[in-house]
């Protein structure tokens, strides 16, 4: 089997992305390759093809469990044989897999990088016929990245340790040099082959829009769009669940998606997507995995992601042919809390504090992205490690007006009185008391502030 048989026959796409073939070919031929292209952009094809079509097994290291169960469950899907080695397996499935692998019942096997130390997985290893080491994520090598995790560094001294040396492949999104120099330094990659891939996708347009009534904007949006189909994401099942009824008794056709649905209920509503019955889409994160639909001509978040890296996956499904299609984000201070609530309550391989960390960051990250009132597309370059001008002029920010005001003094008056307040009053009471109020809470400690901030007995802001 060929290469583009093996795409059409597994993963059902007619024709490869930009990149991606010479990257494939590289590994094929048994050269090492480091593929940075941006989310979205395809790289697991990049390894996954070669590891269908070369003998032997390809190790794939990757930092997460849900990253390698989502993998897994795809390529078995698609008629695959892969597995996955980490922390969520017992004992016995622990051993049966490895018995498996080494039976030849799998052509991938992701494992985590501290799963490469263990002695047992090097017993494996050690008569495994390995033919390919696929590191994603790459970037987890660099102290520079975002996700620095140490045990990437020590892949080299797997990698010495192998009877054989197998070809290697990095990937990753992110794009600096520095952490391109700590991929290429860490893992000894031989006369690899480098492909970058640009991060700007200019036919769309990026938007950030702080509506007082989401659902009446999106209304409004999907009724002057009529024509045009798209895709909202929601960042739970209800609030899909109550859009999606929403937008029905609106008279909208749209179908929803969630894992919530029974298979068929998901199967149908792709599909009605997919062939143009239905308008619109609403869905959680978990839609977007192998569709292939080139003519999304608008994709809005009705809640902000978790990181630019979701987002700019989940956006960048708009407008694939190319013609001008919008990405817009409906930003909620709301979402922030939101997002928290879910990161704290995420399952973690075995909690990683730096994992955690990153995570949080990121969601920084996307915060800003909303709030900002720079260039939306510099920010997004910028983040995944890209040069960009200041100004795109096709993102809300470009083409809004702005004025900027400074509120340090009102900010420090506004904290001064919770601090002062030495109780969690509600929201209305506090804005009642910098306004000025005169009828004191019962409870208050003391006459409360004769105007907009200004204390007598100010205590110093800690
Ligand atoms: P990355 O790892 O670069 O973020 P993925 O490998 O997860 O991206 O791929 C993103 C999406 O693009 C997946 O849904 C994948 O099935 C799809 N995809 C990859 N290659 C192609 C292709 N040649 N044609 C169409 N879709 C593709
Ligand atoms: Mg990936």
């Amino acid at each position: 089997m060929d290469k583009l048989s093996a795409l059409k026959k597994y993963f059902g796409y007619t024709s490869f992305r930009p990149g991606q073939e010479s990257l494939i070919d590289a590994l094929l031929q048994g050269r090492d390759v480091l593929g940075i292209m941006p989310t979205g952009a395809g790289k697991s094809l990049c390894y996954q093809i070669p590891a269908l079509l070369l003998p032997g097994i390809t190790l794939v290291i990757s930092p997460l469990i849900s990253l390698m169960q989502d993998q897994v469950q795809a390529l078995e899907t698609a008629g695959i044989s892969a597995a996955c080695i980490n922390s969520s397996l017992g004992p016995r499935e622990f051993y049966a897999t490895l018995d498996q692998a080494r039976a030849g019942a799998y052509k991938l096997l992701y494992v985590a990088p501290e799963r490469l130390e263990t002695e047992l997985f090097r017993d494996f290893a050690k008569e495994a016929p390995i033919s390919m080491v696929a590191v994603d994520e790459a970037h987890c090598i660099s102290q520079w990245g975002q996700d620095f995790r140490p045990s990437y560094t020590r892949i080299l001294d797997f990698l010495e340790f192998l009877p054989k040396r197998p070809v290697v492949g990095a990937f990753t999104a992110t794009a600096t040099e520095l952490v391109r120099d700590d991929i290429l330094q860490s893992l000894e990659l031989q006369n690899p082959r480098i492909l970058v891939t640009g991060f700007d996708r200019t036919n769309l347009y990026f938007g950030v829009e702080h509506p007082r009534d989401k659902d009446a904007w999106v209304f409004r949006y999907l009724k002057a769009h009529g024509e045009d189909c798209g895709i909202i994401y929601c960042s739970t099942r209800k609030n899909v669940d109550e859009l999606y009824d929403r937008l029905r008794l609106e008279g909208i056709s749209a179908a929803r998606y969630h894992a919530g649905l029974s298979q068929e209920e998901r199967q149908q509503a792709q599909e009605d997507f997919q062939y143009d019955r239905v308008q619109v889409i609403v869905a959680t994160n978990a839609f977007g995995m192998g569709i292939d639909k080139s003519n999304v001509r608008y994709v809005l978040h009705y809640n902000m992601p978790s990181c630019l890296e979701n987002y700019y996956q989940e956006a960048g499904r708009a407008g694939r042919d190319g013609e001008p299609s919008e990405c817009i984000l409906l930003f909620s201070p709301q979402d922030v809390v939101i997002q928290k609530f879910l990161l704290e309550h995420k399952e973690q391989s075995a909690a990683l504090e730096e994992v955690e960390e990153a995570n949080l960051r990121k969601l920084y990250a996307m915060e800003h992205y909303c709030r900002t009132t720079s260039c939306l597309r510099q920010t997004l370059l910028h983040y995944f490690g890209e040069e960009a001008p200041a100004r795109c002029n096709h993102c809300s920010t470009c083409n809004g007006d702005y004025e900027e005001v400074d509120m340090t003094e009102e900010t420090k008056s506004i904290v001064k009185c919770i601090h002062e307040a030495r109780r969690p009053y509600g929201i209305t009471l506090m804005a009642n008391v910098l306004a000025g109020s005169r009828s004191p809470p019962p409870g208050w400690r003391r006459p409360v502030f004769p105007g907009y901030g200004c204390s007598e007995h100010s205590t110093t802001i800690p």
